[in-house]
C-alpha cells in the first residue's frame, strides 16, 4: 500500500500525507444496574465491559436524561444504546430504534437477536415487512427497528393499533442522526415531535438517545432535532488502529473543455485506476463515489483494466448502491465479507451503517460533503487494528481543489454542525396536518411544534386544510394527511425509470432531480448497464430508457431568475452589504452537455424543453456599490475587469465552497449573479437554498460569510489554471455555458468585498 503513495504508477499526485496514530484502550466496566443475563451474553461475545463514553451514555439514559453520543466510527456507539435498551425491555418496557436506512436496521436486528434473550422480541418494521407479519410486530414486539419514513406514513397515522407499544415506550434511539440534515432533517425533526405528542396521549414520556458521527455542538443539534434538552457525550475512549491518510490531486490533461479551459483527469477515472492497483496487490478496498452513476463507472473501468491483467480478476470487483433489491445487496455484502470480492465501488449508501469490516483501504472519490462523512468513510478501513489506508481523490471543483491544498481544513479541527431548520413553514405545515389527522390539535399541543406553529396553523385554517373549532384544529379531508409531506425533500411523485423495450422498472428518481438526471437524452446507469433516456414524460411520471453504450456522460444545465421578497437580516460588509432573506427563484433546465466519460472532454450541448419550476426559498446575497467598483473600471494597465464575468465567477466558486460551512451538497444550493439586479439596483451575488422554504444553508452562509468568502477567494487563487476551469470558477450546471467568466476579476471583486484588494502593479 505504501508503494501506491511513494511511487505511484499514475500521473496524479499526493498533495499531503497525514498519519493518524493508534489510540490505546481506556478503562472498561459494566454499570451496576446492567442485568446479569445481558452481561453474561455480552461477555460470551468477547465484550468485557463498556468504554467510558458508552458507560456515560448508558448512565444518562438510566437517569431518564436525553442524551446524544457523538463519537467516531467504530467507537462502539451501538453498545452504548444496546445496554440500556435491553435493560428497559427486560424491565417490561418497549424500545423504538430509528435509522435512516433499512440496511442498518437489519444489521441492528442481527445484533439484538445474537443476544438470544427470549424476553427481547425484536423486529424490523419497514417497507420489506410482509403484511402478514405486521400484526405480530404491532402486538408483540417490544424492540421495534424502523425508519422515519415508516413512522411518518404508517406507525403514527395508525397509532391506535400500536397503543400497547406506545404505552410502554421507555426509550427512543435515533441512530446516525447526523444524516438528518437540511430539508430531510427538518422533516424528521417534525416527525419526532409528532411521536412525542402521540406518546404523551398514551401516557408515556420516552427518553431520547441520539447517536451521531462527530459533530460540532451535538447537544444543540440534538435539541433542534427532538425539541428536547440534551446531554452530550463526545470523548471517544475506544482503542483504534493507526491510519495513513493521503490527499490526491488528479493531473490537468491536454484536453480542452468549455471555452478552452484545461480539464483535470476525473476523480472517477483516477479512482478506478487506484482501485485496479489495490486489487492487483490483494488489498481489500472500498471506493466511495458520489453518484450511483460514478459507482457503476468505477467498477466497470476497474474490471476492464483487470481483464487485461488476468481473466480471473474482473469478477473480484463490483458496484453497490442503495436502490438495489435487498437480495442483490445481501449477496454483495456477503461476498465482500468472505473475501471473494476484493474491490467494491459504492455510493454513500454503505456509509450509513451496513456492517462491512476487515477492509484494508478506502478510496474516496471527491469530498463526501462533510468531515463527519469523510471520517465515517475512512473509518471503514482497518477495523481489525492493522494500519489502514484512506485516500481522498479530488474532483475538479473548487471545494475539492481547496481541500487538497489546505489539509488544515480537514485534519485536527472540529467537525461541522448538523444544519436543519424545523421551523421552515413548508416543512411544518404538512406535519401539523398529519398531527391533526392523528389526534386533533389543541392549544396545549402547540408548544411541541415550535414558535412558528400558530402562524402556520392560521394559514392552514385559512386555506381550508384544517378546520378550526373551539376545541382545536381538525383534519376533515378524506385524504391521508401524511401524503402532504414528502420527507425525503423531493416534492411531487417520484419518476419511474422504465426500460422502453421490456417495460421493466429499473428504479425511481425523485421529481425535482428528474429534470437534471433523467431528461430526454440523459445517460442513466443501472447495475453496470448504461441506458439513454428516450423520453421524460412528466404527465405520467415516467422516464423511458433504452440500453446503450455511449462513451459520454450528460450534465443538465439550468437558467435561473431571482426576485427579492424580503431582506430579513442585513449587515454592512466591506464597502457593500450582506443580506439574508426570502426570495422567489424561477428555474428551468434548458439543455444538457455531453462530456466524454474517461476524459471529461466536452462533446457539445443539446437543448431541452422542460417547464420552469418556481421556488419560494431563502438566500444570502452581497452587493457592492458602484463607488467601490470604480478602481476595477479605472484600470488602464491590461484589460479592464469584466464586472459581470467577475461576479459570475465569484458566484460559481462560492457555491462550490458553501458546502464546507453549511453542511450541504453543491446541488442543494444555487446561485444568481448580475452586474445590476433589478431589486437591489447594484452588483449582486445571490446563493439560495434549492428547496421550498429554505433548508438553513443560506442562513449558515450569512453567519459564516467572512470565512466562506475568504475560502472562495483562496480556492480561486490556488488553482493553477490561467483563465478559469472546473476546479475553480466553471460550474457544471451553469445555464449560461460558463460565460462570461473573469477569473482575475473575481479575485479582485472578492478582494474589495473582503477588504484585501491590492491593485496589480
Ligand atoms: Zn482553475
Ligand atoms: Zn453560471
Amino acid at each position: 500500500m505504501a508503494r501506491l503513495l511513494s511511487a505511484p504508477s499514475r500521473s496524479g499526485r499526493v498533495t499531503h500525507v497525514e498519519h493518524v496514530p493508534a489510540r490505546q484502550a481506556g478503562q472498561a466496566g459494566w454499570p451496576e444496574w446492567a442485568p446479569d443475563v445481558l452481561v453474561s451474553r455480552l461477555e460470551n461475545q468477547g465484550i468485557s465491559g463498556l468504554w467510558q463514553h458508552q458507560l456515560d451514555t448508558a448512565e444518562h439514559v438510566r437517569r431518564g436524561q436525553n442524551v446524544i453520543i457523538a463519537t467516531g466510527t467504530a467507537s462502539g456507539k451501538s453498545l452504548a444504546y444496546l445496554l440500556p435498551a435491553v435493560a428497559d425491555v427486560l424491565a417490561g418496557g418497549t424500545v423504538l430504534y430509528l435509522t435512516p436506512t433499512k440496511a442498518l436496521a437489519a444489521d441492528q436486528l442481527r445484533a439484538v437477536r445474537a443476544l438470544r434473550l427470549a424476553q427481547v422480541r425484536a423486529a424490523t418494521f419497514d417497507g420489506d415487512t410482509p403484511a402478514e407479519e405486521r400484526p405480530w410486530v404491532r402486538q408483540h414486539a417490544n424492540y421495534v427497528l424502523t425508519n422515519p419514513d415508516m413512522l411518518h406514513r404508517s406507525m403514527l397515522p395508525g397509532h391506535a393499533r400500536w397503543s400497547s407499544f406506545w404505552r410502554r415506550l421507555r426509550l427512543v434511539i435515533v441512530d446516525e442522526c447526523h444524516g438528518y440534515r437540511g430539508v430531510f432533517g427538518s422533516h424528521v425533526a417534525q416527525i419526532l415531535r409528532r411521536l412525542r405528542r402521540v406518546c404523551g396521549k398514551y401516557g408515556s414520556r420516552p427518553t431520547f438517545l441520539l447517536a451521531s458521527a462527530t459533530a460540532s455542538d451535538p447537544a444543540l443539534a440534538g435539541a433542534r432535532l427532538t425539541g428536547l434538552e440534551m446531554a452530550e457525550v463526545t470523548t471517544d475512549a475506544s482503542p483504534r488502529g493507526s491510519a495513513t491518510f493521503a490527499l490526491w490531486e488528479p493531473p490537468l490533461t491536454d484536453l480542452r473543455g468549455e471555452n478552452g479551459a484545461p480539464i483535470r483527469r476525473t476523480a472517477t477515472a483516477e479512482t478506478a485506476d487506484l482501485l485496479t492497483d489495490l486489487v492487483v496487490e490483494g488489498v481489500r478496498t472500498l471506493a466511495f463515489v458520489r453518484s450511483r452513476r460514478a459507482a457503476e463507472t468505477v467498477a466497470l473501468t476497474a474490471r476492464r483494466n483487470l481483464e487485461e491483467i488476468s481473466p480471473d480478476l474482473p469478477s473480484q470487483v463490483a458496484a453497490y448502491r442503495a436502490g438495489y433489491l435487498s437480495d442483490d445487496r445481501r449477496a454483495l455484502e456477503k461476498s465482500l465479507r468472505s473475501g471473494s470480492l476484493m474491490g467494491l465501488a459504492t455510493t454513500n449508501a454503505l456509509e450509513l451503517g451496513v456492517d462491512v469490516s476487515g477492509l484494508d483501504a478506502v478510496l474516496i472519490a471527491g469530498w463526501p460533503g462533510t468531515r463527519a462523512s469523510l471520517w465515517q468513510q475512512a473509518g471503514r478501513a482497518g477495523r481489525a487494528g492493522q494500519d489502514a489506508l484512506a485516500v481522498l481523490v479530488a474532483r475538479d471543483d473548487p471545494l475539492d481543489t481547496y481541500l487538497v491544498h489546505h489539509p488544515e481544513a480537514l485534519f485536527g479541527r472540529p467537525v461541522e454542525a448538523i444544519v436543519l431548520d424545523p421551523d421552515n413553514p413548508y416543512v411544518l405545515a404538512p406535519h401539523l396536518c398529519a398531527a391533526a389527522a392523528e389526534i386533533p390539535l389543541t392549544e396545549q399541543d402547540l408548544e411541541i411544534f415550535g414558535p412558528a406553529a400558530p402562524d402556520v396553523l392560521d394559514d392552514l385554517a385559512g386555506r381550508g386544510m384544517l378546520r378550526k373549532r373551539t376545541t382545536g384544529w381538525f383534519w376533515t379531508s378524506r385524504g391521508r394527511a401524511c401524503d402532504l409531506a414528502d420527507i425525503r425533500g423531493a416534492g411531487g411523485a417520484p419518476i419511474q425509470v422504465v426500460e422502453a423495450a421490456t417495460g421493466r422498472l429499473l428504479g425511481t428518481v425523485d421529481e425535482p432531480s428528474a429534470h437534471m438526471t433523467v431528461h430526454s437524452g440523459a445517460v442513466y446507469v443501472h447495475q453496470g448497464e448504461t441506458f439513454v433516456v428516450d423520453l421524460l414524460d412528466l404527465d405520467s411520471d415516467v422516464a423511458l430508457v433504452t440500453a446503450a453504450e455511449p462513451d459520454y456522460t450528460t450534465y443538465a444545465r439550468d437558467i435561473t431568475d431571482i426576485r427579492v421578497a424580503e431582506s430579513i437580516r442585513m449587515r454592512p460588509f466591506g464597502p457593500g452589504e450582506l443580506h439574508f432573506g426570502s426570495v422567489e427563484v424561477t428555474q428551468q433546465v434548458v439543455s444538457y452537455i455531453k462530456r466524454r466519460t474517461q476524459t471529461g472532454e466536452s462533446l457539445g450541448e443539446e437543448p431541452l424543453d422542460l417547464p420552469p419550476r418556481t421556488l419560494h426559498t431563502r438566500a444570502v446575497w452581497w452587493t457592492l456599490p458602484d463607488l467601490a467598483l470604480a478602481p476595477l473600471m479605472a484600470d488602464t494597465d491590461g484589460k479592464p475587469v469584466d464586472l459581470g464575468g467577475a461576479a459570475h465567477a465569484a458566484e460559481h466558486a462560492s457555491i462550490g465552497l458553501l458546502p464546507l460551512f453549511a453542511t450541504c451538497d453543491r446541488w442543494d444550493i444555487g446561485g444568481v449573479s448580475t452586474q445590476l439586479h433589478q431589486d437591489t439596483g447594484l452588483l449582486t451575488v445571490f446563493v439560495y437554498d434549492g428547496h421550498d422554504g429554505g433548508a438553513g444553508f443560506a442562513e449558515r452562509g450569512f453567519a459564516r460569510a467572512v470565512d466562506w468568502l475568504s475560502a472562495t477567494q483562496e480556492a480561486i487563487a490556488s488553482c493553477e489554471c490561467e483563465q478559469g476551469c472546473p476546479s475553480c470558477i466553471q460550474s457544471p450546471k451553469c445555464g449560461n455555458g460558463n460565460e462570461p467568466l473573469d477569473k482575475a476579476g473575481a479575485l479582485r471583486l472578492l478582494g474589495i468585498l473582503l477588504g484585501s484588494d491590492t491593485r496589480p502593479e
